[in-house]
């Protein structure tokens, strides 16, 4: 199959062809229709079958189409390293929508508290965050979800394992309910799942 069959607005299918995306991988094949009709969905997949554009292009694609102003998409990733490698693929994919990103993490370099925090509040779409630091954030009554449609949690299995289950509670307190969650992992052990309950809603299940 080709990814003209998804309908993308053109925009996006602009951004595809400047990545030289030329067809879907079997991830993308799955998961994309499910999350276009607004599912919720919990996928089995590894690093390198193509995961990330998986969640991102759907995603994108719906959020081209909102009108609501604020952080429509906020995906939480253990380290700071797989947060900006998600967020410049949101870059490199959104580049022709006009759909701002930023990437949000704890630790020295990179950009800082205070970018962060502002960046925050001028309303970057789709926020991609470490646990950690956007607790943090939350802790400060400064950030706020209200307009948030979409929540994705990328390799669960290796933020549950790091500690962060209950960060990632804590922050889902400040997310509106009705919004549609996506939950990626490497592994699906039994703590994935009962956790998944928690916070998924009669979710679709892929595996790759
Ligand atoms: P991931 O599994 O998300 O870490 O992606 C692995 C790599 O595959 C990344 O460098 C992506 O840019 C690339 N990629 C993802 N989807 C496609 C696709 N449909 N065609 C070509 N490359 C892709």
């Amino acid at each position: 199959m080709t990814f003209s069959e998804f309908n993308f607005v053109a925009e996006l299918q602009e951004g595809l062809d400047a990545m030289g995306f030329e067809k879907p991988t079997p991830i993308q094949e799955q998961a994309i229709p499910l999350i276009l009709a607004g599912k919720d969905l919990i996928a089995t997949a590894q690093t390198g079958t193509g995961k990330t554009a998986a969640f991102i292009l759907p995603v994108l694609n719906q959020i081209s189409q909102s009108q609501k102003k604020g952080v429509k998409v906020l995906i939480i990733a253990p380290t700071r390293e797989l947060a900006i490698q998600i967020d410049q693929q949101i870059q490199g994919l959104a580049y022709f929508l006009g759909i701002s990103s930023i990437p949000i993490y704890g630790g020295g370099d990179g950009n800082t508290w205070e970018q962060q925090r502002k960046a925050l509040e001028m309303g970057a779409e789709i926020v991609v965050a470490t646990p950690g630091r956007l607790i943090a954030l939350l802790a400060g009554g400064k950030v706020k979800f209200d307009a948030l449609e979409n929540l994705i949690l990328d390799e669960a299995d290796r933020m549950l394992d790091m500690g962060f289950s209950d960060d990632i509670l804590t922050i889902i307190q400040h997310l509106p309910k009705k919004r549609q969650t996506l939950l990626f992992s490497a592994t699906m052990p039994p703590k994935i799942r009962k956790f998944s309950q928690q916070i998924l809603h009669e979710p679709e299940q892929i595996s790759i």
